[in-house]
């Protein structure tokens, strides 16, 4: 039995540890922190081409629900929407726009969030690993998420 670690397994072994972060949204009235294990430079932050994704703006982390705490009630403050099988929250300021993230409460038995790394205070997101996902095409159901398609032809949601 070796006791050293091969490179190859090492993103398994440095699951370890974590990073709690301060977020919000561009006008301050929604501010929360997460918590992050790998912490956020370790972390694999979602880039997904699906339409959510392209049009919210996210770049999602995961943190269970035990793992973001709201300042001030932030959580109710939000405004949602909700899109196509309507399962969960799409969570924005209802004052400044900001897209935050998800609250998949309804349909992920642990409660979890999507927290877009675009929350993240004082980060530089182009220092972040991404991991792509091409959800337009292998997220169900696929093609637009809003669970419409905008007929060019005839000018009119179908
Ligand atoms: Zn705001």
């Amino acid at each position: 039995m070796s006791t050293t670690t091969a490179a190859s397994e090492k993103p398994q072994e440095e699951k370890k540890g974590s990073g709690t972060y301060e977020a919000g949204c561009h006008c301050g009235y929604i501010k929360f922190s997460v918590t992050l294990s790998p912490p956020l430079p370790e972390y694999k932050v979602l880039n997904c081409n699906c339409s959510a994704c392209a049009h919210l703006g996210y770049l999602l982390v995961y943190p269970k629900a035990t793992e973001v705490v709201w300042h001030n009630n932030g959580r109710e403050r939000c405004v949602n929407y909700r899109f196509n099988t309507k399962e969960k929250d799409q969570m924005f300021c209802p004052k400044c726009g900001a897209s935050l993230g998800i609250d998949f409460r309804d349909c992920i038995k642990e409660h979890t969030y999507g927290i877009s790394a675009r929350t993240f205070y004082g980060i530089d997101l182009d220092e972040l690993n991404y991991k792509k996902l091409d959800g337009k095409n292998v997220v169900k159901p696929a093609e637009d998420l809003s669970g419409h398609v905008w007929d060019e032809e005839k000018q009119e949601l179908k």
